[in-house]
């Protein structure tokens, strides 16, 4: 891959605001490129600090781990991911591969890292999560205009003029930050619960009861599948929905009925009360999983995906949950292959905060009432890892634009990074909730086009091909870095 970068040399003379006339104080002749501070060493804020920095601009990077860390971390490293290792779906004409794509081609620093630390997932990029954020502290430290910082921020300047602010601080933000935001914001934040899933120690699985496949033999056979029948599922719901959960702490005394899981990180016990089956047609989905012991799709299927390039761990996918870890052994080795599993990490469920995005943002990520700060990731209102990178990476760019005194040219709407933005900023307030890449958030085709197209494959193909096309445009027209592939 070879990339192009443009460092404008223009934008270092150029000046802020009105040019200064004789005779008046120096103070308010700014400075060309303001500094700019990313706040968030996790996905989104090194994302925009490489950004920023490769174009051109000066960043102070600010992470608060290991000094003080979040409910999720584990580690001190940048781009620690505190779950799942993947970064969803590969296959060709789906909405999070146009994500990735429009981001490889725009020179997202943190993708191309994850590329070059995959592991074999069948059609999806799942990532040895040591090597990634490995890579991504290596690439931080070799570029020279990034200064990191370990320590918390507690404190936001609305109105310094001279520092741009990208607030990356995840759904986990520091509660004295969180604090502080609240008071910038003027408004309170929504608050709701995500959950991890466990990881098994892939030498303690009896290889004798499962099987590797792809669903629908699509992809590599890299998952790990364990098949039950009607007796071992139905003996499994109800351990499962009997199971002991662990006691709220006091950030979440909140009453049962208000807690506020997003649909998919929902604990797999709250799935399992929902209905008998619906473990069965959800993360338990058994469909296109042929069992060559019989021939057949098993009755429920547990999959376990691999964690790390030495294939010594898994996860179980979709198992998020928030029992105690002795229920969890207890519950989890009811499934077949991991009667005697060890587990590396038990599920649990944390706290999430997210600002009102469509109150509050502009598309160019700035906060209305304080364009100085800008806001990316998890923080801003979208969801999972691929997001927060990518709105890192716009985030990175906005800024760098108004560092230089450039008006920031937002995304375009066809796009799979312009329709995500542009949902986060124009959804529905009240009712706001983070959101993944579907395509639902981008642009219907025209009634003529989806009245003669009737396969959705061939019209995701289209909106794919349409987003492309738009998002080169853009990244020609933004005069920004570019890579070719
Ligand atoms: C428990 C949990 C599980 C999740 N699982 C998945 C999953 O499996 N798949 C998926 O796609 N998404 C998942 N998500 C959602 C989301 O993709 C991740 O949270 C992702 O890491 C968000 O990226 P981010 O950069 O916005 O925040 P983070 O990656 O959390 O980065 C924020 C950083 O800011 C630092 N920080 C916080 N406050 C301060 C402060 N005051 N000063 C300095 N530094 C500070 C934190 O230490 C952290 O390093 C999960 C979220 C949670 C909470």
């Amino acid at each position: 891959m070879s990339r192009q970068v443009s460092r404008s040399p223009a934008i270092r003379h150029k000046r802020c605001g009105p040019a200064r006339r004789k005779g008046t104080p120096r103070r308010i002749e700014l400075v060309a490129a303001k500094k700019i501070r990313v706040i968030g060493g996790g996905l989104a804020g090194p994302e925009a600090a490489l950004q920023a920095a490769r174009l051109g601009c000066e960043v102070d990077l600010y992470e608060m781990r290991p000094a003080r860390s979040t409910e999720a971390h584990s580690t001190s490293d940048f781009a620690e991911l505190v779950c799942s290792n993947s970064l969803k779906s590969e296959s060709e004409n789906t909405a999070p591969w146009l994500l990735k794509q429009e981001m490889r081609r725009a020179g997202s620093a943190l993708l191309a890292e994850a590329d070059a630390s995959a592991v074999p997932a069948g059609h999806a990029l799942a990532v040895d999560r040591v090597e990634f954020s490995r890579r991504v502290a290596e690439r931080i430290a070799a570029e020279p205009l990034i200064r990191v910082h370990r320590e918390e921020v507690t404190q936001l300047d609305e109105h310094d003029a001279s520092t741009l602010t990208v607030l990356a601080t995840g759904p986990l933000t520091s509660p004295a930050l969180t604090s502080e935001l609240t008071r910038l914001t003027g408004s309170s934040h929504l608050a709701f619960y995500d959950s991890i899933s466990p990881i098994v120690d892939a030498s303690t699985i009896d290889m004798s009861k499962v099987y590797f496949a792809a669903r629908w033999g699509k992809g590599s056979p890299d998952y790990i599948n364990c098949p039950m029948t009607k007796l071992e599922y139905e003996r499994f719901v109800d351990a499962l929905t009997a199971a002991e959960a662990v006691p709220a702490k006091d950030w979440e005394q909140i009453p049962t009925e208000t807690l506020h899981y997003f649909e998919g990180c929902l604990p797999i016990e709250e799935t399992a009360r929902r209905g008998r089956d619906t473990l069965r047609f959800g993360p338990m989905k058994p469909v296109g999983l042929d069992d060559p012991k019989t021939g057949r799709w098993p009755y429920a299927v547990v999959q376990l995906r691999q964690e790390n390039l030495r294939a010594d761990s898994y996860n179980l996918v979709g198992f998020q949950n928030h029992l105690k870890f002795g229920e969890q052994a207890r519950v989890l080795r009811l499934i077949p292959g991991l009667e005697n599993a060890t587990f590396l990490r038990y599920g649990q469920i944390h706290r999430n905060t997210y600002v009102n995005a469509p109150a509050l943002l502009t598309e160019t990520l700035q906060l209305r009432a304080h364009p100085s700060i800008l806001i990316a990731g998890q923080l801003s209102g979208v969801e999972g890892y691929t997001e927060s990178i990518a709105s890192g990476m716009l985030a990175g760019r906005y800024a760098a634009a108004l560092a230089n005194c450039e008006i920031p040219v937002i995304a375009p709407r066809e796009s799979a990074n312009g329709s995500l933005t542009h949902y986060i900023t124009h959804a529905e307030s009240k009712r706001f909730q983070p959101a993944n890449i579907t395509f639902d958030l981008l642009p219907a085709l025209e009634d003529e086009l989806r009245r003669k197209i009737r396969d959705k494959k061939e019209r995701h193909r289209i909106q794919c091909e349409r987003a492309l096309a738009a998002w080169d445009r853009w990244l020609a027209a933004s005069n920004v870095l570019q890579s070719t592939t």
